[in-house]
């Protein structure tokens, strides 16, 4: 794989990642050490890594950071561990990726229907409580 063309998003699959992932462990011998709840531990690990990023970071800061080749460079390792791991608990469970985003995002179109949260971050737990309420006045 080494010789390889870079991996891009348009030439590669979510297939062939999940592949290169499953060599990559194979060639460690660490598939013994990677159940579910192990590599569920490691993408909250890594995903706190990913956080620490922004530990302490003021909001106006932030695009500045992410314009430090290094820093950028550091979020981009950081949340490729987690989609690794992310890709690698999918093929331990044999999940189908696509399917199981697609289906998630069909299910998040029907929790957040476009017509209630346009332009509105609230959770739509609140959203759906304000717009049953009686409206004031
Ligand atoms: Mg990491």
């Amino acid at each position: 794989m080494a010789d390889a063309a870079p991996l891009t998003d348009s030439r590669t699959t979510i297939g062939e990642l999940k592949s290169l992932i499953q060599e990559f462990v194979d060639e460690r011998e660490w598939g013994k050490y990677h159940n579910s709840k192990d590599i569920a531990i490691a993408i909250s690990v890594e995903a706190g890594e990913l956080l620490e990023l922004f530990e302490w970071v003021r909001e106006n800061e932030i695009p500045g950071l992410l314009e430090d080749p290094d820093k950028r460079r550091h979020l981009g390792e950081e949340m490729a561990d987690v989609l690794i791991l992310c890709l690698n608990l999918a093929a331990v469970n044999g999940f189908d990726v696509a399917e199981t985003v697609g289906r998630k995002l069909a299910m998040n179109r029907a929790k957040y229907p476009v017509e209630l949260v346009k332009g509105n971050y609230r959770k739509y737990t609140e959203l759906r409580s304000r717009k049953d309420a009686p409206r004031d006045g």
